[in-house]
């Protein structure tokens, strides 16, 4: 059901192209992936590492549906310009959190052709976590994605376009959307 929150407001018709999932859609699905999550790490007090930007608004709303002890941070990656991979991500912000030991769900906005995974996972593996699971708001049916990710948790799988909203930018803008919307350039 699309209620007013899935209106694309007036001041950025003219960059979305129209709503792909909407905010109800969105957050039925959190609320199941919040459970499923609880009922996986009973016991286990995850670390759910949050990659921003992108992952902030997901992840605020994912962590109050997870109903078993948890912890939260955050670290930076960086590889889009625009509408287009560079190639080259950065991440900052790893050394201050404590990984060893601990059973870390990575919290992605989107995954895309995998290479921020790919860099960042054997670091993480080389701080000695317990575990470490990957969960996704959206994963991209894409070729450019050429290794295997084995992903745990995805929310939403959605075809090879570049989407805004829900914590996702154009260039840092229409992060704050409350909906995901197909970006029109
Ligand atoms: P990957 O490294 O898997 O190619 O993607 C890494 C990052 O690129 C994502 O976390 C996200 O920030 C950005 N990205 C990839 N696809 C999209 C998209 O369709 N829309 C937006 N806004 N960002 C994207
Ligand atoms: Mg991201
Ligand atoms: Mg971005």
């Amino acid at each position: 059901m699309k209620g007013v929150q899935d209106e694309v407001p007036e001041y950025v018709r003219g960059e979305i192209a129209s709503v792909l999932i909407s905010a109800e859609k969105i957050r039925e699905r959190i609320e199941a992936l919040g459970r499923e999550i609880a009922e996986d790490c009973k016991g286990k007090d995850p670390l759910l590492l949050g990659i921003l930007t992108g992952s902030f608004v997901f992840l605020s709303d994912l962590c109050r549906e997870i109903e078993c002890k948890h912890e939260i941070a955050f670290l930076r990656a960086k590889s889009y310009v625009g509408t287009e991979s560079t190639g080259k991500v950065k991440l900052e912000g790893l050394e201050s959190i404590d990984i060893s030991g601990r059973h870390v769900i990575i919290v992605e906005d989107i995954v895309d052709t995998g290479n921020t995974l790919e860099k960042l996972l054997p670091i993480l593996f080389e701080k000695k976590p317990a575990s470490v699971e990957i969960c996704t708001l959206l994963l991209k049916e894409t070729e450019r994605r050429t290794k295997d990710l084995s992903v745990k948790y995805t929310a939403f799988t959605i075809p090879d376009q570049f989407v805004v909203g829900y914590g996702l930018d154009y260039d840092q803008s229409m992060r704050h959307l409350p909906f995901i919307g197909i970006f029109k350039p």
